[in-house]
């Protein structure tokens, strides 16, 4: 056959245009395509092979060759896997099979400025190496056909491309990208090695540079050592070496990797050097393909709580690596874990917009999210110390005391870390809301530690109590000497204590757990229904009666601070309390926000008054009324951690009293 020029395919050449036009952000991409290809390539040999060993030709060593040639401009990736026809050649890299790039082609706007947007989210497989070479050259030979039938197809990247017979003894294909002068860069092996580590080192195909040492330049005057040298250089060794590593550790069994294998992975891909709480590792089958690695770090990083950064999954397709931190494999709750996830089904180039589209991705993330509250239910399982077990035939399960120690305090390490993060899950995450909400932990007020679950709770709770309660405050002091807990405290009902800046927020989205509603203590018109016995509901009524008269005074005088005056059965020591109605918004959730800078409504809320109390009963008739009755507001409100809205006024009425 002799030499025939041919055009690409329309779509080709518009695409072309585009590579060789537009400024790339990411030009180093190519090196992963072609790789990717070369890589593919002994993939489908090994396939084809499995029905004829012939195709092998004794060379079953399967590998890719990157080596540059500076005086020549040339970097030139090479493999040993199925090659190519002349017909393969004219149809593969002519014409555009592959519906990724087909999906691309029918995106472009023809502006080309939007359009070189979209394409720098893109990789464009073979063609990506126009954008470092204004020529290509490809050579092959398909496995099993003769020497002498091998191709050469060369192409400018404009709106055609020549190929020809060649002779080539050796199987496979050559890539030859002749590089732009501004490219030049790339014929060096610090800079190729380097992006191979990054894109390529977990592809199982070993990638083989040719080995460089440093040798000085020629003495300037042979015959005087010190006369100085003509300058040195890298040359080529003739010693081929292996650049990547060459093992994707997620690819391989589960029983062939060590823990210290799957720590070591951790600490590489994390920058963490401590080792992970947890990990999970599984190869998803089914409709949607794909393998997970995901760790559980021991240390929260300094960014965790900005929502905008840190996700921690990195995406691989095939073993090719994507992109780091793909924020759709996860939800914003999960941001904390590391890990991979090795897709076998998405397109190499897929960009994050269309991750965010993606069904399989969706699946990817729905897998992910189920594994990674598996793990942690897991770690708060065992977060107690595990006790031997005797099975229904007699055998006793010892736990040994290593494992004892290795186990207990997982979740609860986990939980000081992280368990705020977790909490957003109960807003985001509806579908998992449940299991989220078992893998709480709080203190309360009969516990310090924040260890408390919900289901713990509920195991303690007295005879006839309905509802979780819980008070959520600034910090563990002011919840845990709150007025509101006083009648919970004499009755010895637990309360949980929430002082999270999510809380309130998150505990919105959970009207109940299992069945039981939770009850904020600081809302609504406290009722311990069956907690409370006759004679005491009784006194209640009876006081509210004779102490009306004075609660419509007491309301008068405080008519701009409260929403209303009420008495109450709440408190034991203090005179008063602030309380907001069923479904408002907390005072103490209003003035976090206004700290932050956010909008948020003004919160006038309930006081509440303890007619047993001695400074209630000296109210009625006293001469102070009013300063009294500021001062039983504003105490309140300190009580609660708050700041009365005129701090000097407050110090002048109790001043004035003091005197
Ligand atoms: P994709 O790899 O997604 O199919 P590319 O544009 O990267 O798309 O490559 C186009 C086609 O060219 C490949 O599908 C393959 O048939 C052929 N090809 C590219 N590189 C090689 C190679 N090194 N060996 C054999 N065939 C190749
Ligand atoms: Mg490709």
């Amino acid at each position: 056959m002799t030499k025939q020029t041919l055009s690409f395919q329309a779509e080709v050449a518009q695409l072309l245009h585009l590579v060789t036009h537009s400024l790339y952000s990411n030009k180093e991409i190519f090196l992963r395509e072609l790789i990717s290809n070369a890589s593919d390539a002994c993939d489908k040999l090994r396939f084809e092979a499995i029905n004829d060993g012939g195709l092998y030709e004794n060379d079953t060593e399967l590998k890719v060759k990157v080596s540059f040639d500076k005086d020549a401009k040339t970097l030139t990736i090479t493999d040993n896997g199925i090659g190519m026809s002349t017909q393969e050649a004219i149809d593969h890299l002519g014409t555009i099979a592959k519906s990724g790039t087909k999906d691309f082609v029918s995106k472009l706007s023809g502006d080309q400025k939007a359009d070189s947007q979209l394409i720098g989210q893109f990789g464009v497989g073979f063609y990506s190496g126009f954008i470092v070479a204004d020529k290509i050259t490809v050579e092959s030979r398909r496995a099993g056909m003769k020497a002498d039938e091998g191709v050469r197809w060369i192409s400018g990247g404009a709106g055609d491309f020549e190929v020809e017979n060649i002779t080539r003894p050796e199987r496979g294909t050559s890539v030859i990208l002749h590089l732009r002068d501004d490219a030049m860069d790339y014929a060096s092996a610090w800079k190729v090695k380097g992006i191979i580590n990054k894109y390529s080192d977990h592809i199982s195909l070993p990638i083989l540079m040719e080995k460089e040492e440093w040798k000085d330049g020629e003495l300037i005057n042979p015959s005087d050592e010190q006369g100085g040298r003509q300058p040195g250089a890298m040359v080529k060794t003739g010693e081929w070496e292996t650049v990547n590593k060459a093992n994707a550790i997620w690819a391989r069994a589960k029983k062939d990797i060590t823990q210290e294998q799957y720590d070591e992975f951790y600490k590489q891909i994390s920058h963490d050097f401590e080792a992970p709480l947890a990990h999970t590792h599984n190869r998803v089958e089914g409709s949607t393909e794909y393998t997970q690695l995901l760790y559980i770090p021991g240390k929260a990083p300094m960014d965790l709580y900005n929502r905008e950064k840190s996700a921690g999954v990195k995406l691989y397709v095939k073993r090719v690596f994507i992109m780091d931190d793909a924020e759709a494999l996860l939800p914003t709750y999960l941001r904390f874990v590391k890990g991979v996830v090795d897709s076998s089904d998405l397109p190499l180039n897929v960009s994050r917009e269309l991750l965010q589209e993606s069904r399989d991705v969706k699946a990817i993330r729905e897998g992910c999210t189920k594994r990674v509250l598996g793990m942690l239910e897991d770690l708060a399982k065992n977060d107690k110390l595990p006790e031997a077990t005797t099975s229904a035939e007699g055998v006793t399960d010892v736990v040994t005391e290593e494992e004892k120690a290795e186990a207990a305090g997982k979740y609860t390490r986990f939980y000081n870390e992280f368990g705020a993060v977790l909490k957003e899950g109960l807003g985001e995450d509806y579908a998992n809301k449940d299991r989220i909400a078992k893998l709480l932990r709080f203190a309360s007020s009969t516990t310090d530690t924040i260890s408390v679950s919900f289901a713990d709770y509920k195991a303690r709770m007295k005879e006839g109590q309905e509802a979780i309660y819980y008070i959520t405050a600034d910090n563990a002091a002011a919840a845990k000497n709150s007025p509101q807990l006083e009648v919970f405290k004499k009755k010895g009902i637990e309360v949980l204590l929430m002082t999270d800046r999510v809380d309130e927020w998150a505990l919105n989205y959970l009207q109940d757990f299992d069945g039981t509603p939770l009850q904020s203590v600081a809302k609504g018109a406290v009722d311990l229904g069956k907690l409370q016995d006759e004679t005491e509901k009784k006194a209640a009524e009876e006081a509210a009666e004779t102490f009306k008269p004075m609660l419509a005074k007491l309301k008068e005088a405080l008519k701009d601070k409260a929403e209303d005056v009420r008495v109450t059965t709440r408190l034991v020591d203090s005179p008063a309390c602030l309380v907001v109605q069923d479904h408002g918004m907390s005072t103490q959730l209003a003035r976090m926000l206004k700290q932050a800078g956010q909008a948020a409504p003004d919160v006038k809320p309930v006081l509440e008054v303890n007619a047993e109390h001695a400074l209630v009963k000296k109210l009625d008739g006293s001469v102070h009324f009013n300063d009294l009755a500021h001062i039983l507001f504003d105490q309140a409100l300190l009580a609660e951690g708050g700041l009365p809205a005129d701090p000097a006024a407050y110090v002048k009425r109790v001043n004035a009293l003091l005197v």
